[in-house]
C-alpha cells in the first residue's frame, strides 16, 4: 500500500479533486469533512475513498481523527490543509465570532493538524505537507480581513515549518489558488463574480483540477527539494508570492 494520505475538507470542491488525485498516485487516502454527511457518503460511494467527519478547529477533534486514520491504515505521510470557510464582511461590521470562526478553521486547523502529525514525520524521515491558502492572502480582499489574515498566516506558517521540518524529510510547501468554481465561489453574488472573471487574464474560474495537480505533484516523494514555497494558480490573476 502506498503513502497515507489525509486531506481536510476532502469530500467536496478542491478537496474532493485533492482526494482524487492522490488516491490515483496509489495513496490510501482518507478525506476529512465538517458536517455535510450526506455528501460525504456520496463522495464515497463514487470514490471508494472513506470519509471521516471531525471539526479541524478542535485540536482533540484532530488529535483523535488522526489516530483514528492511522490505527486503521498506518502512519500519516501526506497531510493536505485545505479546509476552509468564509465569513466575509467589512472591518467594521465583523463581529468576534465571523473573526474566530475564520481564523480556528482556516489556519489554526494547520496547528492542530500539523501538531499532532509532524512529530511521527520527523521520526520516519519523511512527510509532505500542502497547506492551501489563496490569492486574497496575498492581495488582501475586500470585506474580508479574517479570511486574507488567515490565508496569509498559512503563507508564514508553511515558511517556518518548512525550516524546522527540512532536515527531517518532510517538506512544507502552500497553494495560493484563485479563484476556482467550486460552492465557496458559487456562493458570490452572480454581478460580484462576472467582475471577478473580467480580471483573470485566462478569462475563466480555475478548476478544482487545476489546483489537485499541483498538489500531486507537492506530494510526489520525489520532489524532496521544493519546500517553503508557494505556488500561486490563479490565471494570471496575481503575479507574486
Ligand atoms: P468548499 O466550501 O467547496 O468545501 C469546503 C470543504 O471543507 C468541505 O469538505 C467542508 O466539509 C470542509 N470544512 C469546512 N469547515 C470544516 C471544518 N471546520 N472541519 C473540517 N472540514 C471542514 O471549499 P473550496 O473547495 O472552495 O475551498 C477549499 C480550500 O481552498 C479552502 O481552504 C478555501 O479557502 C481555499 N480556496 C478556495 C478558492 C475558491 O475559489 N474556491 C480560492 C482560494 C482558496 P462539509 O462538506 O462537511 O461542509
Amino acid at each position: 500500500m502506498g503513502n497515507v494520505a489525509i486531506v481536510t475538507g476532502g469530500t467536496r470542491g478542491i478537496g474532493e479533486a485533492i482526494s482524487v488525485h492522490l488516491k490515483e498516485m496509489g495513496m490510501q487516502v482518507v478525506a476529512n469533512y465538517a458536517g455535510n454527511d450526506e455528501r460525504a457518503k456520496a463522495f464515497t460511494e463514487a470514490t471508494g475513498i472513506p470519509a471521516l467527519k471531525f471539526d479541524v478547529a478542535d485540536y482533540d477533534a484532530v488529535e483523535d481523527g488522526i489516530q483514528k486514520v492511522e490505527a486503521d491504515f498506518g502512519p500519516v505521510s501526506v497531510l493536505v490543509n485545505n479546509a476552509g470557510i468564509t465569513r466575509d464582511g467589512v472591518l467594521a461590521k465583523m463581529n468576534c465570532e465571523n473573526w474566530d470562526a475564520v481564523l480556528q478553521t482556516n489556519l489554526k486547523s494547520c496547528y492542530n493538524t500539523c501538531h499532532t502529525v509532524v512529530p511521527g514525520m520527523r521520526e520516519r524521515g519523511f512527510g509532505r505537507i500542502i497547506n492551501i491558502s489563496s490569492i486574497n492572502g496575498q492581495q488582501g480582499q475586500y470585506g474580508q480581513v479574517n479570511y486574507a489574515a488567515a490565508k496569509a498566516g498559512i503563507l508564514g506558517f508553511t515558511k517556518a515549518l518548512a525550516l524546522e521540518t527540512a532536515k527531517y524529510g518532510v517538506t512544507v510547501n502552500a497553494i495560493a489558488p484563485g479563484y476556482v468554481d467550486t460552492d465557496m465561489v458559487r456562493a458570490v453574488p452572480p454581478e460580484v463574480l462576472e467582475k471577478i472573471i473580467r480580471k483573470i487574464p485566462v478569462g475563466r474560474l480555475g478548476n478544482p483540477d487545476d489546483i489537485a495537480r499541483a498538489v500531486a505533484f507537492l506530494a510526489d516523494e520525489r520532489n524532496s527539494f521544493m519546500t517553503g514555497a508557494t505556488l500561486s494558480i490563479n490565471g494570471g490573476q496575481f503575479m507574486a508570492n
